[in-house]
């Protein structure tokens, strides 16, 4: 990684002829947003992935098919089956929101185990894990308590071990990666400031390169920094600053030799105790309780070994968190989204059939079972983009836009999907106590939504902006070509797009007419979703086409137009969700029964996709083209959707995939921790579950002679069920099997009471 300070146009003649004409034109008009040196450097890091495909116009859906989707390997399964499942038992999760402290027991098992150096290879002490094992960890202890997860999270994210794998020197490798994944060293990772929140390049935290009284040159911090995960309790922080070096003591020259003072953002490794660096204040973050707090420093003395990358390394801290942020951001996240997700798809499922109002499970009711479609539905499509994400990542790619992407979706729809939950458990669910299932998650869904990128940034600016310029496949090189002043590679890059242009154009217009059936359906796929296929093409190709217009038309405005930049990336979100929820449906072998899952998905995300489109042809910005867009394109639009959402009947067998303690239930809900059928919560609703499919029988039977009117109307209660044993309609064994499961759907509705002197604290 080399730095370059200097305009190329600076040094060279200025170039002429047609094309540099153009050029110049062409930056005059603003025509190709214009990149800053951190903008470039987010834009360099990482890979375009399947999702250049889309930016393109053309669904690759070859390719898409011949993405991995991995599973643990044995080693990470038996972790997972092992030392996780132990903790998860080990945790007591309602203290730990209460008191907010993770006791020392759970602590010592965290790092006695190797949790906190899953991401660390084992040559140094770490469990070497892939980033599908690390996120179903993460997925996994979050449902638990996001108290004890974080020091999991932090560890295993964007901070210490993270950046000294990728980029220490040996000597930090070996010095701080043994003691990070032991856990004798907790981390925590220093960016943001009360200045410099979401624009964290603009931070004020700064180094000045100095020689000491000892003639060795020494560096001096000074910050303040807040929000961080795990800082009051950290030994080491990665500290990010801008550092200066006034004196040229580090002896950086620019290209034209010039002394180079200000170095830029720096990764400072920053022990706790270094004289000046006071930590241990608390902020009160919402939510499930974790430890997260400000940071101050004055005059902090400290080596230039102590730089990530030693001297090497000084000046390139943005590029190495944008590089590792450019997959990193699909981890962790995601990952405690999905936790939300998947205890709000196993706890729905089940207690809207445990729950009886109107003498039925209110789970038959069409009101609950459209709630309880969306929960499965959007879990099973999220959960199909974290596999299919992390596959790709521990397959060596890093796609920043794919990752923000991720990100942002995994937290909203995971929101929404845990709202939607409360929703079914209405009173159960706002009461708070050791037996709500919910809640404590339900109230740390802000804090996904604002941590790394938060959401409204990284839809209307981040994502599309960085996808369109980046994924484009002519778009950054006519940009690098117009900063490089060069004519030949700019002809080139152009003429490729106006060919890429007609060609889309017409391609566009032609499954616009046929509705995408000339798109190519892969080889092999299951005949019943041909549809998606078609229309994911169809959906694909109009993107493309909108993209460019955008860029000729709009430019460099497109950065200020968040409205319509969000429009952008909810478009290419919802494609992308679709296609890794078809990625997963081939690679799971085509289950017939979780077909409706997977048409619930993409019918839901190509509406969403036409929903987009349509407020990108209402309110484009720009003359004449606009008008058109909204006087006509609006028009043809609507009257040739890609798709009206999931139809009722669907949505019923949407519902009914978790709505049976079955196999299926089983299986779609591997993701969630299932405690004992004894504990409070979760496990109590689970043994009421199961009883109440097993008792669905008697049930019947109970129902029937209520129809035949040879038993009272009434609802299953222990009298009723007694006198359908006494008028021979079920034997005794079927009566006591009511009985329990009558008992245990009585225990599992049960909601908490606190006495006076537990309730006021
Ligand atoms: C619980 C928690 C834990 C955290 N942990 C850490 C940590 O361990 N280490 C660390 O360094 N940081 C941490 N953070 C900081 C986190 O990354 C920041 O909160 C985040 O970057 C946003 O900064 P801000 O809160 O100051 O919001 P602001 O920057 O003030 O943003 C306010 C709003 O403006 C929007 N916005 C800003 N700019 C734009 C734009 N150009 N276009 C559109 N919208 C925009 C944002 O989306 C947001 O909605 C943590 C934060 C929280 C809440």
């Amino acid at each position: 990684m080399k730095q370059t300070n200097v305009d190329p146009r600076a040094v060279k003649p200025r170039a002429r002829g047609p094309s540099a004409a153009v050029m110049r034109l062409m930056r005059k008009m603003g025509v190709m947003p214009k990149i800053s040196p951190t903008e470039r450097q987010a834009l360099e890091a990482g890979h375009v992935w399947i999702d250049g495909d889309l930016f393109a116009g053309k669904a690759n859906f070859k390719s898409l098919m011949s993405q991995p989707y991995n599973k643990l390997s044995d080693r990470e399964q038996a972790f997972l089956d092992g030392p996780v499942m132990e903790l998860c038992r080990l945790i007591p999760a309602w203290e730990i929101n209460q008191t907010r402290h993770v006791s020392d027991e759970v602590l010592a098992f965290i790092k006695a185990k190797g949790f906190m150096g899953m991401l660390i290879p084992q040559e140094y002490g770490g469990l070497g894990f892939s980033w599908l094992a690390i996120s179903t960890v993460l997925q996994t202890l979050n449902q638990v308590s996001v108290g004890a997860a974080t020091f999991v999270t932090i560890a295993n994210s964007l901070s210490a071990a993270e950046l000294i794998k990728h980029y220490g020197t040996q000597a930090q490798k070996d010095f701080y990666l043994p003691r990070l994944a032991s856990g004798e060293m907790v981390p925590c990772f220093g960016l943001t400031e009360p200045k410099a929140g979401s624009d964290a390049a603009s931070m004020e935290a700064s180094g000045h390169v100095f020689r000491d009284n000892d003639g060795v040159v020494k560096i001096s911090l000074n910050f303040e920094k807040r929000y961080m995960t795990l800082g009051p309790v950290a030994d080491l922080t990665t500290l990010a600053c801008q550092l200066f070096d006034p004196g040229h003591l580090l002896g950086r020259v620019d290209e034209k030799g010039q002394p180079v003072s200000d170095i830029g953002i720096t990764c400072v490794l920053l022990h706790k105790g270094t004289p000046g660096f006071t930590s241990g204040e608390h902020h009160m973050p919402i939510g499930d309780a974790f430890y997260n707090g400000p940071l101050h420093g004055k005059e902090v003395v400290v080596s230039l070994d102590n730089i990530i990358g030693g001297v090497e390394g000084a000046g390139l801290g943005w590029r190495m968190l944008m590089e590792q942020l450019a997959g990193g951001r699909a981890i962790s996240l995601p990952a405690g989204a999905m936790a939300g997700m998947n205890l709000a798809t196993t706890a729905t499922g089940a207690y809207s059939m445990v729950r009886r109002q109107f003498n039925m499970p209110i789970g038959v009711m069409d009101g609950i079972a459209e709630k309880v479609a969306f929960i499965n539905a959007m879990t099973y499509m999220m959960e199909a983009a974290r596999v299919g994400v992390c596959s790709a990542i521990d397959d060596g790619v890093k796609p920043p836009v794919t990752s923000g992407a991720l990100k942002l979706i995994s937290t909203e729809v995971g929101a929404q999907a845990v709202i939607a939950g409360m929703d079914v458990m209405a009173g159960a669910g706002v009461m708070q106590g050791p037996s709500n299932i919910l809640g404590r998650l339900y109230t740390s869904l802000p804090v996904g939504k604002t941590v790394e990128g938060a959401s409204i940034m990284t839809r209307t600016m981040l994502t599309y902006g960085q996808g369109a310029v980046r994924c484009h496949p002519y778009a950054l090189r006519i940009v690098k070509a117009l900063e490089a002043d060069e004519p030949a590679a700019f002809r080139n890059s152009l003429l490729g797009w106006v060919g890429h242009i007609v060609l889309g154009v017409g391609r566009t217009a032609r499954l616009d007419v046929l509705r995408g059936r000339t798109g190519g359906i892969p080889a092999g796929v299951a005949p019943q979703t041909h549809t998606y296929y078609r229309r994911l093409a169809w959906a694909a190709a109009r993107f493309g086409k909108l993209t460019d217009l955008a860029l000729l038309t709009m430019g460099a405005k497109l950065k200020v137009l968040g409205m319509l930049s969000g429009r952008f990336t909810d478009a290419f979100t919802w494609m992308l969700l679709a296609e890794m929820a078809l990625l997963r449906f081939e690679r799971e072998g085509r289950r017939q029964e979780d077909l409706p899952l997977l048409a619930y998905s993409c019918e839901y995300a190509l509406q969403r996709v036409q929903e987009a489109f349509e407020g990108i042809y209402s309110n484009w910005d720009a003359p004449v083209v606009g008008f058109f867009m909204r006087a006509v394109g609006k028009q043809m639009l609507r009257l040739n959707s890609l798709s009206h959402g999931p139809s009722d009947k669907l949505t019923k067998k949407a519902a009914a995939t978790t709505q049976t303690y079955n196999e299926q239930f089983l299986r779609l809900n591997e993701g969630t921790f299932f405690p004992s059928e004894d504990k409070l919560g979760l496990g109590r609703l689970l043994k009421a579950f199961r009883l109440e499919t097993e008792s669905r029988p008697v049930i019947a039977k109970i129902v029937k002679a209520q129809k035949a009117k040879t038993l009272r109307r009434s609802d299953i209660r222990p009298a009723l069920v007694n006198d359908a044993l006494a008028g021979g309609v079920i034997d005794s064994a079927e009566a006591q099997l009511l009985h329990d499961a009558y008992q245990a759907m009585s225990d599992a509705i049960t909601v908490d009471t606190f006495e006076p002197d537990q309730y006021f604290l």
